[in-house]
């Protein structure tokens, strides 16, 4: 197993260089030179797998030997040791709750893996160097330095990223947040950590954040001195293992459904899509032989996937915010790798993927109603998932009303993943429901905690000389 660009001008790399460097030389995204293939029996056997096991032999063939099987294994364990319970809403449309893990966010699989991953790098590259400066002269006594992740967060990634790395070795994280702008809870995971993490309290938006990081990755002094790299979606050792959600899906929608000849309704799943990561990996899945029906992307007004379905026309634009902020993307980075998965085939991915844009005030309309009448409290990002699922099936039974006696109720059925806990949006989801949230007792402890960060203007001399200051 190798990677390659997808800007198709650089060198092949392994897992490990992709993983330590995020983005090739040619800024194209790195993309495995093979999708795995299970064989039926493999399959069957994954039915029902220990999560831990069922971790490793997804994410064993595209780590490519770069890593020990017995440390694979260990670092799957961490990664996933928390639930992912399936949970009925209504009659056809099931939540996938992605928010059990440390900061209550989806992006914990993904940081926790990537941070392990590169701890282990790290090490194995110290473990090296030390060897090879005993064979050689003394002169030559290179030191190994720390590699430097650096991230931009509108609110939840910098959570997951600071807990995915706290006190990992060889490995420093600094985050740039928007003052003022992510929630309270969301600013103590980013703030509280100490350690390896710091967190810098941009004075602007989002946006001069990511412009920043922008920036200081295609500043060659800065990446000489620090070893800069990203822990965005980009990067494979984040974006790849998040197909386990899928399989998990999966394990529990066969042990429910599955009738006395192994046969289960399709599943479609609804993904709320901002980066289109998360949805690419559940793509990845199914290319990988995971039985999986229809995708369906769930974006706030950010539609630029959801119009080119349907005009085949790509067109970029400046991020739009939403209530729904997680998705606020205007230029999905990953949704080339979805085209590289259907070979940039057009008819092929319209009938693998459909989308829907979902507006404010029908997100926040979806929570209050799912409330009152399921008694389930949705994130605005779930709300969204949920509002494109219920037109997704409409849509569905409307097609095929008549014409397939095989159809039955369950064939329009439809899991979202849930991918934040409503306490981390509770202006929105507050307001909508009409009542207070309670924190889960997981993240309680951070009320106690003091906030730690350091004050930054929004711009990159600014950002670039506290760097340079800060020992
Ligand atoms: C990041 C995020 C998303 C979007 O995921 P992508 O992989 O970028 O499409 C959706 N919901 C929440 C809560 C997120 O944090």
């Amino acid at each position: 197993m190798h990677y390659y660009s997808l800007g198709k001008n650089s060198p092949n790399v392994d897992f490990r260089t992709a993983a330590i460097t995020g983005q090739a030389p040619d800024k194209g995204l790195y993309f495995p030179s093979n999708i795995p293939k299970f064989t039926a029996a493999q399959i069957e056997r994954f039915k029902t797998l220990d999560k831990a096991s069922l971790a490793f032999e997804v994410m064993k063939p595209y780590v490519g030997g770069t890593i020990e099987d017995a440390s694979l294994k260990e670092i799957c364990a961490q990664t996933i040791n928390f639930d992912f319970p399936l949970v009925p809403i209504t009659e056809n449309i099931l939540s996938l709750e992605l928010f059990h893990g440390p900061t209550l966010a989806f992006k914990d699989v993904g940081a926790r893996f990537m941070s392990r991953c590169l701890g282990y790098f790290s090490k194995e590259k110290k473990a090296n160097d030390r060897n090879s400066n005993l064979t050689k002269s003394t002169e030559d006594n290179t030191t190994t330095n720390p590699t430097t992740v650096l991230v931009a967060t509108s609110g939840d990634t910098g959570g997951a990223v600071a807990n995915g790395f706290l006190g990992v070795e060889g490995v420093n994280v600094i985050i740039l947040y928007p003052k003022g702008k992510v929630s309270p809870i969301q600013e103590l995971q980013l703030t509280t950590c100490g350690q390896n993490i710091t967190a810098l309290e941009v004075e602007g938006s989002f946006d001069d954040c990511q412009a920043i990081v922008k920036e200081a990755f295609m500043d060659f002094d800065l990446n000489e001195q620090y070893n800069l790299t990203s822990a965005n979606s980009i990067n494979v050792a984040r974006w790849l293992p998040q197909q386990l959600y899928y399989f998990f899906a999966w394990q529990q929608w066969v042990a429910k459904y599955q009738d006395a000849q192994g046969n289960y309704p399709p599943i479609n799943i609804v993904v709320p899509s901002g980066n289109f990561g998360n949805i690419c990996a559940g793509m990845m899945a199914k290319a990988s032989g995971l039985p999986l029906g229809h995708f369906i992307a769930a974006c706030n007004a950010n539609d630029v996937v959801t119009r080119y379905l349907s005009t085949e026309k790509y067109e970029i634009h400046k991020a739009i915010a939403t209530v729904s902020n997680a998705m606020d993307v205007g230029n999905p980075s990953n949704f080339v790798r979805i085209l590289e998965i259907l070979e940039n085939n057009f008819p092929s991915l319209t009938k693998a993927l459909s989308s829907y844009s979902i507006d404010d005030t029908i997100t926040k309309a979806t929570i209050a109603r799912v409330y009152k009448t399921n008694n389930y409290t949705l994130d605005p990002h779930g709300a969204v998932a949920f509002a494109a699922a219920e037109i997704y099936l409409a849509n569905l039974e409307k097609a095929n009303r008549g014409s397939n006696a095989q159809y039955n109720t369950n064939s329009y059925s439809a899991i979202i993943l849930e991918t934040a806990h409503p306490v981390k949006f509770p202006e929105v989801v507050e307001e909508a429901i009409g009542q207070t949230i309670a924190i889960p007792d997981s993240v309680k402890f951070l009320l106690d905690k003091k906030k730690v960060s350091t004050a930054l203007a929004a711009n990159y001399a600014a950002f670039k000389t506290w760097m340079k200051e800060r020992k």
